[in-house]
């Protein structure tokens, strides 16, 4: 085993989770066990909560201004560190070093948003009668909690820390299972930083503590980002315990490419959509939809697909179960008549045979009621269905239950912004594949994708990492003179 076992983080140390039950920590590049991840019970939650809650005191009450301060030096060490991160993100996840790169650098924007706080957070004040005035505060909540997925073991993080922290809020984060060894390098960043013991806390483990947050009397919010189906049982155990929710979800992401996209630019925007990291991303192209005649374009997808060498520039799946569940998606695709252009199945890379690959994979003529057109396969593939007209391509994208991101690739303005008003998704790309807003716009997507109200990063977490407190105040001496008395 490369690394020590996995611990969780409480009040600023490192220390054993009480339960007996680990999972095996397995890097999808190679097959090697790099550690073992505790599976923590309601015992080491309610530790990390009481730690949390004894700090909150302290830290609520510390300026924003000063607050700010620890993710300035959080920044400067993210930057310091970034080779380290980014071989680690890479060693548990499978992405390639080049993706973990982006990743960590995604993770500096983030904090940066994070150190401008001070400046978006001002209250409003109104004299609203003679000598009196109404004001407003954004106070943090207390202990709030962060629930993350696998595909992202640092960026996904981050989207909660910074800003929920330098708000004033004290956490407890709950790393994915499959990948908890980044987090705890950045539990180790943010104490060499300066933040004071006890307001970031790490309680790893897997379905009974995301069960204990929820239901945790003294955790006041809950984000959630990892698949709609625990998306959904999260927002509902939460939200039932009258916690605040914000609960993001899977995706199945359409590209709508028209007969005048720029062919170049189209393909290799589509081929890196939906291959980057190795497919696994909720922002990822996972159907494309032809609208018209655009086979001169599809030949130049599965051209870019073929230049995707697994183990070079495409990293590995998660595990066996998420190479066998792709798989066995292209395969039904198959016997219900679509046709593979490029074939990602039964991928080994030599050296590397305990590795879990799939190669990049092109599906043509696939039709809206098969499953590779309709769920979330996270994993190197496109689906490729054609339409003779925009609205046939807009109604089946309408009609998915999900919404997280949809793009356009065409010249035409006009049926660009036809396109970005119809598609029901949060996040809309016109010749871009990965519509990812970046900071200060919010991340969150719409229908299936996102349970709650607002968004997780960006100026529309601020409303979510706070309460609004409003004072109305009267300083003149005079009784009677107006309304408010
Ligand atoms: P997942 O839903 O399996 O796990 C997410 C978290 O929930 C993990 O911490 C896990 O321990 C916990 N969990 C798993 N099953 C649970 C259960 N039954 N009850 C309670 N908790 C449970 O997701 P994943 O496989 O880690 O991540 C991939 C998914 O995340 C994809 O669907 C992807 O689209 C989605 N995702 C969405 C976004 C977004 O912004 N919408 C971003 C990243 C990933």
């Amino acid at each position: 085993m490369k690394y020590s076992i996995t611990q969780n983080y409480v009040n600023g140390q490192f220390i054993d989770s009480h339960t007996n039950k680990f999972l095996d920590i397995v890097s999808p590049i190679d097959g090697k066990l790099l550690s073992k991840v505790p599976l923590s019970s309601a015992v080491d939650l309610n530790n990390a909560v009481t730690a949390a809650k004894a700090a909150f005191t302290s830290w609520s009450k510390t300026p924003i201004k000063e607050r700010v301060q620890v993710f300035f030096r959080y920044k400067t060490l993210l930057e310091k560190n970034l080779k380290e991160l980014a071989e680690l993100c890479s060693e548990e996840n499978g992405k390639t070093y080049g993706e973990s790169v982006a990743e960590i650098e995604k993770c500096i924007e983030l904090t940066e948003f994070a150190t401008s706080l001070p400046q978006l957070v001002t209250g409003e004040v109104l004299e609203v009668s003679r000598g009196v005035e109404c004001r407003t505060e954004h106070v943090a909540l207390g202990v709030v909690a962060s629930i993350v997925p696998f595909n992202f073991p640092s960026m996904v993080p981050n989207w909660t820390i910074p800003n929920a922290i330098a708000l004033g809020n004290c956490m407890i984060l709950k790393p994915s299972e499959k990948v908890p060894l980044s987090c705890a390098k950045i539990a180790l960043l943010l104490k060499e930083a300066g933040l004071p013991d006890g307001v970031f806390n790490i309680v790893n483990g897997g379905i009974e503590i995301v069960e204990a947050i929820c239901d945790h009397p003294d955790i006041e919010a809950v984000s959630f980002v990892g698949s709609t189906k625990v998306a959904k049982i999260v927002y509902q155990r939460s939200t039932s315990n009258y916690k605040r929710c914000l609960a993001l979800g899977g995706a199945k992401n359409h590209l709508m490419v028209l007969p005048d996209a720029i062919p170049a630019m189209t393909a290799q925007n589509v081929a890196a959509s939906m291959s980057g990291c190795a497919g696994q991303r909720c922002m990822a192209a996972s159907a494309m939809i032809g609208v018209g005649n655009v086979d001169h374009i599809i030949e130049k997808i599965c051209d870019e697909a073929r230049k995707i060498i697994p183990g070079e520039n495409l990293g590995a799946v998660i595990n066996k179960e998420s190479q066998f569940r792709i798989e066995k998606y292209i395969t039904e695709a198959e016997q219900q008549g679509a046709k593979i252009l490029v074939d990602g199945r039964n991928t080994k890379v030599k050296g590397k045979e305990e590795g879990t690959y799939v190669g990049p994979t092109v599906i043509d003529f696939v039709t809206p009621d098969m499953a590779v057109a309709t769920e979330e396969i996270f994993g190197p593939v496109i689906s490729i269905m054609r339409t003779n007209t925009v609205d046939e391509a807009l109604a089946i994208e309408n009609s998915n239950p999900y919404g997280n991101a949809a793009s356009v690739f065409t010249q035409n303005g006009g049926m660009a912004r036809y396109i970005i008003d119809k598609a029901s998704a949060g996040m809309i790309g016109v010749n871009v594949g990965v519509p990812v807003p970046r900071e200060p716009f919010s991340f969150g997507g719409w229908n299936e994708s996102k349970f709650g109200v607002g968004d997780i990063t960006g100026k529309s977490s601020i409303e979510f990492w706070t309460q609004l407190k409003k004072s109305t105040t009267k300083w003149n001496a005079e009784a009677g003179v107006n309304w408010m008395s």
